[in-house]
């Protein structure tokens, strides 16, 4: 009976060749992703297998979901044990897990209170909405080239035109200032504004880091007009930057803090952490069915854990540091320049950096995107040095040949 079972249950067992399962995804999909013809069926650590075995080092890394590696056995085992006891339980009712967790998470990125949601979108969804309700007004002041997520709210504070575009007219009240001008944000912010938000390394708009200056002076700019600092830490939390979370390089204390990616090890999870001085929120306005499940919170529990007793942020400061340094001795004429935060990474080049992705998978490596030009690397901070060196070899090779269809 157990044999049935499981190989009813695990879709491993079912044989499907690389290209029917490409076909069948272009089949039916909604078609909102462009795609790389690849199959991805197996990770482990920072590496992943493609359906016909070949072996991949991932800087992809679930697109920042997979800090911790993936099939890690610790988030496995704290899935699997809490299947078997709860899935799900719907905030009407207190949890083990949950009262663990949130309790974590204030401890850690040192905020006072926790709002559970299911992704990054809804996580800063939610800190918006709070804002609003903790300010009483309604404008929210966010940078360009800043990527908050999809649902409207987040959306509206998203600068990328061709998110925005097809979806207007967005909620009004939005305004965007050049990322890292402080002047900027001064003339932007009045009585009228309930949040300035911002990301504290901006990931899709291109690997920026935020310089200390206007972060501290978005802090205080914050304090003087009874604005919310609302920081988006959704792509930069959870080791990623070389710190837990990357406010904490630059001691700031936002308002508002917004996590998901890689907060359950992999599993879908978002939250908002209140600052001890935002005032209570009401009960019944806000909520989500899903948000606080056992199972997403057991997940997190193991998660947060493994990158504490692990020393993963250390890892990450130290490796990123490194491997920035080693793509900076990269001679090539496409390079305009490196830059980023621990094992977040970006190259920006003089070009479209679509073909050289292409290129760098065909030769084992998966890198992302972030806008039209940078690459971006985002590994599992499990990635092993060695690994990291294949990496930057790799990369080398890619930027310094010819590659048809570049330019
Ligand atoms: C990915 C991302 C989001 C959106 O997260 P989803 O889980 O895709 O909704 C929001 N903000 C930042 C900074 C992100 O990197």
């Amino acid at each position: 009976m157990d044999q049935v079972l499981s190989t009813q249950i695990f879709n491993s067992d079912i044989k499907l060749s690389s290209s029917q399962i490409q076909e069948k995804e272009t089949s039916f999909t909604s078609g909102v992703y462009s795609k790389r013809p690849v199959v991805i069926i197996r990770g482990k650590g920072a590496h992943l297998w493609d359906a016909d075995g070949k072996d991949y080092i991932d800087c992809v890394g679930g697109q920042g979901a997979a800090n911790i590696g993936h099939a890690n056995p610790v988030i496995a085992e704290a899935i699997y044990k809490q299947a078997q006891n709860l899935i799900s339980c719907p905030e009407m009712f207190y949890n083990d897990q949950r009262a663990l967790l949130i309790e974590k998470l204030c401890t850690t990125a040192n905020m006072s209170r926790v709002f559970l949601c299911n992704s990054g979108t809804e996580a800063v969804e939610a800190g918006i909405k709070f804002a609003r309700l903790l300010t009483g007004r309604t404008e929210i002041v966010a940078a360009m080239r800043g990527f908050h997520g999809r649902t409207f709210g987040a959306l509206s504070a998203t600068w990328e035109k061709k998110y925005r575009a097809p979806f207007e007219p967005l909620v009004p009240g939005y305004k965007h200032i050049p990322y890292n001008d402080l002047d900027a944000l001064k003339q932007a912010v009045t009585d009228q504004t309930a949040a300035v938000l911002l990301e504290v390394v901006q990931g899709e708009g291109g690997v920026n880091p935020g310089k200390t200056e206007f972060m501290l002076g978005a802090r205080e700019i914050c304090r003087q007009t009874g604005a919310l600092l609302v920081l988006d830490e959704v792509q930069t939390g959870f080791g990623r930057t070389g710190k837990m979370f990357a406010f904490q390089h630059d001691n700031l204390d936002p308002d508002i803090l917004c996590v998901a990616k890689s907060i359950g090890g992999g599993i879908p999870m978002g939250a908002a952490l209140l600052s001890s001085t935002m005032k209570d929120l009401q009960p019944q306005v806000h909520g989500s069915t899903f948000g606080g499940n056992p199972l997403a919170c057991a997940a997190s529990i193991a998660a947060i854990d493994y990158l504490q007793n692990n020393h993963l942020p250390e890892r990450a400061a130290e490796l990123g540091e490194w491997f920035k340094s080693q793509l900076s001795t990269i001679q090539s004429p496409l390079i305009r320049e490196v830059r980023g935060k621990g094992l977040m990474v970006g190259i920006e080049l003089k070009q479209k950096v679509t073909p050289y992705l292409q290129k760098l998978m065909d030769l084992g490596v998966m890198a992302l995107p972030a806008g039209l030009t940078v690459m971006r690397f985002l590994p599992p901070l499990v990635i092993e040095k060695s690994d990291l060196e294949i990496v930057v070899d790799k990369v080398a090779q890619v930027l310094t040949s010819n590659i048809e269809g570049a330019g």
